[in-house]
This record gives C-alpha cells, sequence and structure tokens, in this order.
C-alpha cells in the first residue's frame, strides 16, 4: 500500500512570527498519527505530513513542529557545496536533520531556468546523501493544449528515473503549472488520467514494483473543499499545497487521506 502523503509547501512566505503560529495550529490539530493511533489497521490510513518552510525557517520549524510531521527543504544545490554563493547544499540539510527536500518545483524550472538534467542530477545528489525526495514534474496550459502533456512530464521523469536506481525515498509530485497558485484546479479526472499514464511510464521503463510502490501527489491549488474528490481518485497517493497550506484548512487536507 501506498502511504497518503501531504506536503505543504510554504514557498517564499512568511515571518517568524507567522511561522510559529501555523505550526502552532499544526500541533494542536487533532489529525489521526502513527503515534497517536498506534493500531496497525489505522496505520495505513494515515496520512504522512511534511512541511516546508523556506530555508532560513528549517530549524526553527523543525524544533517546534510535532514529531509525528516531519520538514522539508525547498530546494537544494545540485552536488557537493564549496563556493556556490547563495546556495544551500545537501549536505547541510543532512547536517541540520532535515530529512525532505523538494526539488525541481515549477517556480524554479520557470523562473530560475532549472532544465530536466539540472533537476535529475539534483534528485540523484540529494538521494545519494540519505535525503527524501519530492520531485515536481508538470505541464504548462500552453503544453496540455498542444497535446504535449505525456511527452513533456516522460521527459521531465526520464531525466531523474536516467540518474536514479534506489526509488525508496522519492515521492512524485504531479503539478500541472496551469493550476498552480491559479485557483484553477485539475479535475480529479485530469489528475487521475496524468498520474496512471506517469505511473504506466514508470512500470514499462523503470519495472512494475517501483510503478506500484512509488507515491504520486497532486499539487496545483488543492484546497480544503477540492481535496476530497481527488485523494479519492486510485492513482492520486496525496498532496503538495502551497497557498492553502499557510492556513488552517491544510488540516482538512490532512484529513483527506484515504
Ligand atoms: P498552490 O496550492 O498555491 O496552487 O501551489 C501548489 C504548489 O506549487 C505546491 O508546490
Amino acid at each position: 500500500a501506498r502511504k497518503f502523503f501531504v506536503g505543504g509547501n510554504w514557498k517564499c512566505n512568511g515571518t517568524t512570527g507567522e511561522v510559529k503560529k501555523i505550526v502552532t495550529t499544526l500541533n494542536e490539530a487533532e489529525v489521526p498519527s502513527e503515534d497517536v493511533v498506534g493500531s496497525l489497521i489505522l496505520f495505513f490510513w494515515v496520512a504522512e505530513v511534511v512541511v516546508s518552510p523556506p530555508f532560513v525557517f528549517l530549524p526553527l520549524v523543525k524544533s517546534l513542529l510535532r514529531s509525528d510531521f516531519h520538514v522539508a527543504a525547498q530546494n537544494c544545490w545540485v552536488r557537493k557545496g564549496g563556493a556556490f554563493t547563495g546556495e544551500i547544499s545537501a549536505e547541510m540539510l543532512v547536517n541540520l536533520g532535515i530529512p525532505w527536500v523538494i526539488l525541481g518545483h515549477s517556480e524554479r524550472r520557470a523562473i530560475l531556468n532549472e532544465s530536466n538534467d539540472f533537476v535529475g542530477d539534483k534528485v540523484a545528489y540529494a538521494l545519494s546523501l540519505g535525503l527524501k525526495v519530492i520531485a515536481c514534474i508538470g505541464e504548462t496550459l500552453e503544453q496540455r493544449e498542444s497535446g504535449s502533456t505525456m511527452a513533456v512530464v516522460a521527459a521531465q521523469t526520464k531525466a531523474i528515473a536516467d540518474k536514479v536506481s534506489n526509488w525508496d525515498n522519492v515521492v512524485f509530485a504531479y503539478e500541472p503549472v496551469w493550476a498552480i497558485g491559479t485557483g484553477k484546479v485539475a479535475t480529479p479526472a485530469q489528475a487521475q488520467e496524468v498520474h496512471c499514464e506517469l505511473r504506466k511510464w514508470l512500470k514499462e521503463n523503470v519495472g512494475a514494483e517501483i510503478a506500484a510502490s512509488t507515491r504520486i501527489i497532486y499539487g496545483g491549488s488543492v484546497n480544503g473543499a477540492n481535496c476530497k474528490e481527488l485523494a479519492a481518485q486510485r492513482d492520486v497517493d496525496g498532496f503538495l499545497v502551497g497557498g492553502a497550506s499557510l492556513k488552517p484548512e491544510f488540516i482538512d487536507i490532512i484529513k483527506s487521506a484515504t
């Protein structure tokens, strides 16, 4: 069984005060977790929850956050650290005990020109140090309208798959660019279609077992109102939430775990 995964990507938002407030809300939330449930039967439907604050707040959030939720960085440098002004290395994340990192987010691909190859290298390097990776993929509106959604998603996935041999620590986040921050959520059928195709691609190009066990989560305008129907799709294994992860409704999204 693929454990439901809910990530909160806070992006470039927050002050110390706001961050503390969000963490307090999460800590007080009555969400079934492995720790509190402690039952094998319920274990399978509780969600794995990971929140991703900006780098500067990672130690603070890690120190305050309940122990059954975890933290992720939003990016890291592609190789070993050194003379790369302004970058944060994967080694530093390991050193701070940050278990997860989001890589290849469309905002970084589009605004900071991260190529498929560069993202593939980042994923491989982070995994080699023992980090767990949320690898983001997804097409633009123009690409969808021209019918190339699957070709784009496959190329992004291939650049990662070519460099990865152990898939245990990889979660894919399918985030159609046209759905991010726009309020235009993919319909459950649209999300399911791409997730299913992606799983098929993994089966054909990586292996049946990995295709069956790798989680594919959806991101793009997920909120408390639309999460249930999306979560019910066969190949939707959770969410990567942007805007709504800064609000109390993130708890409702966690509770949509199926
Ligand atoms: P929104 O939920 O704000 O659309 O952002 C999605 C996203 O980019 C998560 O990584």
